[in-house]
């Protein structure tokens, strides 16, 4: 009885792909699109956008290689001169795309100058504020800081349009790995509570816990980034 269930789910699983690993392939074919350095260089682009942002060093590259299974992808944002940039990333088939990747600038980095860090955070509010395509935001926390104030910042520029469901967020609390579980726990309750400031009814907010060292949320991650844009 036990064994015919297995042969029969193994069967359903070779004819139609699991949700995670349909999430998977689609997030993989991310490939290099552009860089900006002002929000009027980036393309007028159609397709839906799905924005990463976070304090420097909290593991966005990191989670963006993980999530896309490319060794380098995310690293080209760090090359020198493109730190401050909008690097952008298109996914889907090539000759039809269905969803682009937004890379921006880490925030918080202590030896950038004042006034190079007003002018990015003035850019950054104002893409995640006006960018007609924006579908949805991933926020990078490191879960052993937990959201800072320049994390609430953030929030605050992106709230208006995560309430009322235009711009879905997912909070990934990163290097999960490196906390017990009760630590890991507690980061998660903590980022809920604070997050749940957002939930409305029309909004959709998330949080998990991350790592790209052990994978955990991983696949998860994807499968939510998959559904906000929804490709064919
Ligand atoms: P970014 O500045 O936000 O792009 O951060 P990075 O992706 O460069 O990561 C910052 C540091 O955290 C690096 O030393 C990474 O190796 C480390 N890191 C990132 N993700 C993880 C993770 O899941 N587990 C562990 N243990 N370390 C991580």
């Amino acid at each position: 009885m036990t064994e015919q269930h297995e042969t029969r789910s193994t069967a359903g699983a070779a004819i139609a792909p699991t949700e995670e690993k349909l999430a998977m392939g689609w997030a993989h074919t991310a490939r290099f699109l552009t860089t900006a350095s002002q929000l009027n260089q980036l393309p007028a682009a159609e397709l839906p956008e799905i924005a990463f942002v976070g304090r420097s060093n909290a593991g966005k590259s990191t989670a963006i290689n993980a999530l896309t299974q490319q060794k380098r992808l995310a690293f080209a944002s760090k090359t020198p001169g493109r730190t401050q940039h909008i690097n952008l990333f298109e996914l889907g088939p090539r000759l039809e795309p269905d969803a682009i990747f937004a890379d921006l600038p880490g925030y918080g980095y202590a030896a950038v100058a004042r006034t190079a860090k007003q002018r990015w955070q003035a850019v950054m509010a104002q893409y995640l504020e006006v960018r007609r395509n924006l579908a949805g935001v991933v926020l990078l926390v490191d879960s052993r800081q937990g959201l800072t104030e320049l994390d609430h910042n953030l929030l605050e520029f992106i709230s208006p349009r995560v309430i009322t469901g235009e711009v879905k967020l997912l909070a990934l609390l990163t290097k999960a790995d490196k906390l017990s579980r009760r630590e890991a726990n507690a980061a998660l309750v903590t980022a809920q509570g604070v997050l749940g400031r957002l939930a409305t009814e029309t909004a959709d907010v998330g949080v998990t816990l991350f790592s790209a060292l052990s994978k955990l949320g991983v696949e998860d991650a994807a499968v939510a980034l998959r559904s906000w844009v929804s490709p064919r």
